[in-house]
């Protein structure tokens, strides 16, 4: 059985609930039991929480990052386990597991590096000193980290580096459907000694009851969430009332602009590992793509044939490229989302169903779907499509693409793809995402601040500005006698 991470200890939930996690590419599968957890486990974790800033926060940046160095050796070292473990809690195939916990251990050296680096500013305000400001930069303490079940482990580093490295302590909850890699890695780190006790704390539980204590609970100062655009939009509310400092990374319906003098080859290899990778549902995912009418027919021909080979399967086995989709309540979503998108007028040209077979039987899989024509109001245009499905919209203008790729509610990111510098730069400049690509598409960079615009979040994770969300800004002003 897995267990959350409280006071340095293994520990059940306080009720001695628990539950299943099965296997959603063969549903008969149990993967492990989870504790099932409540506020109150919640508040134990932020005693510890707050035992632990006491620790934490008399080390030195050094210290710090040696010990987030240690925790990317850990994860390295037992990769495979932790990407099994992944891919049968997920449905993701084992590649894209183990690269996702590769990026992980990278992530945590490169905060680990950055820990040194935190400074503030200097001004001089009168001559020889008599009066001048300095800056300084302090952790917020405890912290709280609400993850999805999509890219699990990414995200538990994507905030917990940056929140250790700064020096601030971390409450981590996992998603209720795929905590079981991140539990395992705490456990890793527990076992390991590599942390103070209470530094690091992971609760499972439902969002309205684990979530929302950690949201309104007065001891914590922030809270980085990544989920959808509707519960971001209710944490936000929830943490109004103690003026908490938020971070929100949320949904996407990301469009890749393809125009005519574009490498096709490139952009098509893009197109369907942007969108089909981990089965489409990745908040960064080609979610509308826009095509030249020039080269449409070509573009599309090319893509129908990639996709055509895509081999849909159980994520262990070496030759599948795309698993199932994660929950049933995905599989229907999607369903509908491509139902609703027919009947509004689009039409499919490869997919759009179950694959038939006995291999598919007990898990949640879907094809790989392309979209022609889909009316620029149907749900695959304007709703996040969190599973494999792609919409292709032929354009003629310049203009014309900037306008339809900017008529979503969601600014999370999107590409262009032409040789032209100034077709490129214009795009760019234009599209209201906080992530533009150019020739590229879909690459989570550690060093590249992430974060989108409009109904796609606030504030960034990643980069520079992934560390500076986790610290707060004093002045000091000094005037001579
Ligand atoms: P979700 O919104 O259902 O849940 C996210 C997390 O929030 C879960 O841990 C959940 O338990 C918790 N939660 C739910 N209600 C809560 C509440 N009232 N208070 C506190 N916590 C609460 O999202 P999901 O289905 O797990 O993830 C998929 C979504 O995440 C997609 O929309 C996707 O685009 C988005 N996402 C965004 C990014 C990004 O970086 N922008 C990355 C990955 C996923």
């Amino acid at each position: 059985m897995a267990r959350f991470l409280i006071d340095g200890e293994l520990v059940e939930s306080l009720s001695g609930e628990s539950y299943e996690i099965r296997n959603p590419a063969n549903t008969d599968e149990v993967v492990d039991v989870v504790p099932k957890g409540s506020r109150e486990d919640v508040k134990l974790a932020i005693d510890s929480a707050e035992k632990g800033f006491e620790k934490w926060s008399s080390l030195s940046a050094h210290e710090r990052a040696s010990a987030l160095l240690k925790i990317a050796e850990i994860i390295e070292k037992n990769r495979d386990e932790l990407a099994v473990l992944l891919t049968r809690e997920h449905g993701k195939t084992i590649r894209e597991s183990r690269r996702e916990i590769e990026r992980a251990a990278y992530r945590m050296r490169y905060y680990a590096g950055l820990a040194s680096q935190i400074s503030g500013r200097f001004q001089c305000l009168e001559a020889k000193l008599n009066k001048y400001f300095i800056t300084v930069k302090e952790p917020f303490g405890i912290t709280a980290g609400i993850l999805p079940w999509n890219v699990p482990v990414t995200k538990f580093t994507a905030y917990v580096a940056p929140a250790l490295a700064a020096g601030n302590v971390a409450i981590v909850k996992p998603s209720s459907t795929a905590p079981l890699a991140v539990l395992k890695i705490c456990e890793l780190i527990q076992e390991s000694k590599t942390l103070p006790e209470g530094v690091l704390n992971a609760v499972v539980g439902p969002g309205s009851s684990v979530g929302d204590e950690l949201v309104k609970h007065k001891k914590i100062e922030k809270i980085v969430l990544t989920g959808s655009t509707d519960t971001g939009i209710g944490v936000l509310k929830a943490a109004a009332n103690s003026l908490k400092h938020v971070t929100l990374e949320l949904g996407g319906s990301d469009p890749m602009i393809v125009f005519e003098d574009a490498d096709l080859n490139e952009a098509v290899k893009a197109a369907i590992y942007g969108r089909f990778r981990m089965t489409g549902q990745v908040c960064m995912a080609v979610k509308r793509l826009f095509i030249h009418e020039k080269i449409y027919e070509k573009f599309k021909n090319g893509l129908l044939e990639g996709v055509m080979k895509i081999r849909v399967g159980n994520g262990l086995k070496m030759e599948t490229d795309m698993g199932p989709l994660h929950t049933f309540e995905q599989l229907l979503e999607v369903k509908s989302q491509v139902e609703e998108t027919i009947k509004d007028g689009g039409r499919i040209i490869y997919g759009g169903k179950t694959p038939e077979g006995k291999e598919y039987e007990k898990g949640y899989f879907y094809l790989p779907t392309l979209i022609e024509d889909p009316p620029i109001d149907s749900k695959a245009m304007c709703e996040e499509t969190f599973g494999p499905i792609l919409p292709l919209v032929k354009f003629s203008s310049i203009e014309e693409a900037i306008d339809m790729a900017n008529s979503s509610i969601y600014g999370l990111t999107g590409s262009v793809w032409t040789r032209d510098i100034n077709k490129a730069n214009r795009v760019a400049s234009e599209l209201e995402v906080g992530t533009v690509w150019i020739n590229n598409h879909h690459e989570s960079i550690p060093e590249v601040p992430f974060g989108g615009f409009k109904l796609s979040g606030i504030g960034k994770e990643f980069g520079i500005e992934g560390i500076e969300e986790f610290l707060k800004t004093k002045a000091i002003v000094f005037k001579a006698r």
